[in-house]
């Protein structure tokens, strides 16, 4: 890896609620050449992966992903939360502490058999990950991957997805 991204990371205590420990990445962007680093380590973790799209999770997803798809010269496949798209989509529920949420694609973002590589910056509990995945199967793509900036790994997400090659550049224990 070109640099320790952990030490630019930044931990805010507390938000946005009491006892989230918030890995906020956006000294990742600020600063050009700490970026440009970051998506060449990216680029390098999933290089010789056999994929045609990437599925950029919202919303952080999308400024890592974006640059990482054009890199890689990859499409892109927006997945949002719930009524965030414009056209048809294919909806998939997770389980979060109290109640469910949902991400969505448009159903037309991939063909049949097509390889995709999910990003996100970060997997906490792997619910917003694992609920991707089923997606991008739901509309007949096969997962080829996960990529993700940050695990916290004292959540144990990556069990959730560990039948498919899963990389991660900086895991936290807190
Ligand atoms: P999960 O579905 O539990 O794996 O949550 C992953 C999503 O929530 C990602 O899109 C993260 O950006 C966000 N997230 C969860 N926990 C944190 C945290 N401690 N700091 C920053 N983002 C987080």
């Amino acid at each position: 890896m070109r640099r320790d991204y952990k030490s630019i990371i930044r931990e805010i205590p507390d938000f946005p609620k009491p006892g989230i420990n918030f890995k906020d990445v956006t000294p990742l962007l600020t600063d050009k050449d700490v970026f440009h680093d970051l998506i060449d380590d990216l680029s390098d973790e999933v290089n010789d992966w056999d994929f045609s799209k990437i599925a950029v999770i919202e919303s952080r997803g999308f400024l890592f992903g974006a640059a990482l798809a054009y890199k890689l010269h990859k499409g892109i496949i927006i997945t949002r939360k719930k009524g965030k798209l414009p056209h048809r989509v294919l909806r998939a529920e997770y389980e979060l502490e109290y109640g469910t949420d949902c991400v969505e694609i448009h159903t037309d973002s991939l063909d049949k058999g097509e390889r995709v590589l999910i990003f996100d910056d970060l997997i906490a509990t792997g619910g917003t990950a694992e609920a991707t995945g089923r997606l991008v199967e739901q509309c007949g793509g096969e997962v080829a991957g996960y990529l993700f900036i940050i695990d916290l790994a004292f959540l144990n997400g990556v069990e959730k997805i560990k039948r498919y090659p899963v990389r991660t550049l900086v895991a936290f224990n807190a």
